[in-house]
């Protein structure tokens, strides 16, 4: 009720202003603004009507085919929208983890449960020795033991 009121006395307000102005010397520019405000206010009000009358017909099961159809289209895109938030929530809050299927934050680097690491590589590595290896073994002689004061770690 109190929606629908409010609508035609909009609607009443703005015709009103309209002849208003054209009573007067006509700034065509003006005339343009409010042109394109009053358009926005119809745009506005039919999406608020529309609204309106959605959750009206769905309350008291108004058997229109052509609402009912256009309810039913609403009501499929609000499900899509309901679960592809989700999905995006789920990817972008949790990471799984590919050895033990365990979730982590999608901020952890590894694993919490198991160590695996969990960021990916930029480009997959092939499993025979290969560019890692040689890494780790430049990083056991230890840039560090060399160029640093620090005392080389001991190494079981
Ligand atoms: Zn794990």
């Amino acid at each position: 009720m109190g929606i629908l009121d409010d609508v035609v006395i909009n609607a009443k307000s703005a015709a009103e202003a309209v002849s208003r102005k054209a009573g007067q010397i006509v700034d065509v520019s003006k005339l343009r603004i409010s042109a394109a405000e009053i358009n926005a206010e119809i745009a506005k009000r039919y999406e608020v009507l529309g609204q309106y009358v959605y959750e009206c017909s769905r309350s008291s099961l108004v058997a229109d085919p052509e609402a009912v159809g256009q309810m039913t289209e609403i009501d499929d895109l609000k499900a899509q929208q309901a679960a592809i938030a989700k999905e995006l929530g789920d990817k972008q809050n949790k990471v799984f983890c590919p050895i033990c299927g365990k979730q982590s934050p999608v901020t952890a680097a590894f694993c919490s449960s198991c160590g695996t690491k969990l960021i990916p590589d930029p480009e997959p590595v092939p499993q025979e020795a290969g560019p890692d290896d040689a890494k780790e073994a430049a990083e056991a002689d230890g840039p560090d033991a060399h160029t640093s004061d620090i005392p080389p770690r001991q190494y079981p």
